[in-house]
């Protein structure tokens, strides 16, 4: 079982940094409670928060709520300001191995998966890397006051990124295994998003590179396209779109409903299709 502590940053009285009509309190609680989130996906994690809302938490309370609970790492997203772009993290000053190994972990992991100007991995004496007795690690998601990270962050694809990223370095760093349950039905198909690569999607699916590779000849395993989507299992069948053809043409073709496909293939309310376009009929 690993026990993780996720705080995040300000709260109630205190908004933290604001800008470009953000409020650093409110970005650091979306990207912390999508971390909780995608953490449930895997096994044997226990997670606990210093505040789900807008809750004003002293450093002290935090830090000793962590303490109390018996955290075995403790994660605090932030959002910076004071004229600069990008992502940074610090630990404490002179921290030992297992924390610097999950500092390497994040930092990698919230760089490949925001695409974020990688400011560095940085020490600081801080509260909360200072008063907690288990590995901490605070996280500087881009500036607030910087126009093209504030609209970055105004996106929720992008705080979920940003999450990813984060659940993806602990994954790593702890070894994290994915629950059975949450592997993907028969003919699943996943679209790229930056910083997936055959093996991060074997971890996150349950399965090979191998099986990944065999599923999807001819892609180019070194750089994935991104938006393309790479099949995850087996068992379904693929239509490439003919000029005149429609939904319902193919549902009866394959002998599958239009609402089948509609909903494998993401099709908006017009269930719009497009020649050349690979649809999952069966
Ligand atoms: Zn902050």
């Amino acid at each position: 079982m690993v026990k993780i502590y996720i705080d995040p940053g300000h709260g109630g009285t205190d908004p933290g940094a604001v800008g470009n009509s953000l409020y650093e309190k409110i970005l650091t609680l979306k990207i912390a409670l999508k971390i909780k989130e995608y953490l449930e996906e895997y096994e044997d994690v226990q997670i606990k928060m210093s505040r789900t809302g807008d809750q004003t938490r002293s450093l002290t309370y935090r830090t000793d709520d962590a303490n109390a609970w018996g955290a075995d790492v403790y994660v605090s997203p932030h959002i910076n300001a004071g004229g600069g772009v990008g992502y940074e993290d610090f630990v404490y000053p002179g921290v030992g191995q297992t924390t610097l190994a999950i500092q390497d972990a994040i930092h990698n992991e919230v760089i490949k998966a925001t695409g974020f100007n990688d400011r560095g991995q940085k020490q600081k004496n801080l509260h909360v890397l200072r008063e907690s007795h288990m590995p901490a690690i605070l996280t500087e998601n881009g500036f607030i006051d910087n126009s093209g990270d504030a609209a970055k962050l105004k996106q929720d694809s992008f705080i979920d990124d940003v999450a990813r990223g984060h659940v993806n370095g602990i994954v790593k760093a702890f070894n994290l295994r994915k629950k059975e349950t949450s592997k993907p039905s028969k003919g699943y198909r996943h679209t790229v998003v930056k910083g997936d690569t055959l093996w991060s999607l074997s971890q996150k699916y349950g399965t090979t590179v191998n099986n990944l590779k065999k599923l999807n000849p001819g892609i180019n395993v070194d750089a994935l396209q991104i938006g393309s989507k790479l099949n995850i299992t087996s068992g379904a069948t693929y239509h490439t779109v003919k000029k005149g053809e429609t939904v319902s043409e193919l549902a009866k073709k394959y002998g599958s409903t239009i609402k089948q496909i509609k909903s494998w293939n993401d099709l908006d309310k017009n269930y719009t299709i497009y020649v050349g376009e690979s649809l999952r009929v069966k």
